[in-house]
């Protein structure tokens, strides 16, 4: 039984209009997929490791990762990675142990 790990979840896929697949030569066919992994324990998500994600041609299914990207996807992919937000789910963990916290410290003042 594995209690604590990481796993991701999709948060968001964003369509390029204006750039040409450099596999099929197609125009506006490029989809851009974000992934938030993050690290769980007990199953619940407890803080984010951050974003990823690549870039699909739906017309002729080619994968651009990160690493291999041509430079005009390549530089659309960056600017959409960095406006797609982390689900503030992610945090609940934290956001669990700061309620504990204020009310330990709370009730203890008490
Ligand atoms: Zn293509």
């Amino acid at each position: 039984m594995i209690i604590y790990g990481w796993r991701s979840s999709h948060i968001k896929t964003l369509q390029s209009k204006n750039i040409t697949c450099p596999n099929c030569h197609e125009k506006g066919g490029i989809e851009n997929s974000f992934y938030g992994k993050y690290f769980h324990f007990f199953w619940i998500p407890t803080f984010s490791l951050g974003k990823k994600g690549a870039s699909r041609c739906v017309k002729c299914n080619h994968i651009y990762e990160p690493k291999h990207m041509p430079e005009n996807i390549d530089r659309q992919f960056r600017e959409m990675k960095s406006e797609v937000r982390l689900p503030f789910w992610h945090f609940s963990g934290l956001i669990i142990i700061a309620f504990l916290s204020i009310a330990i410290a709370f009730s203890s003042t008490i």
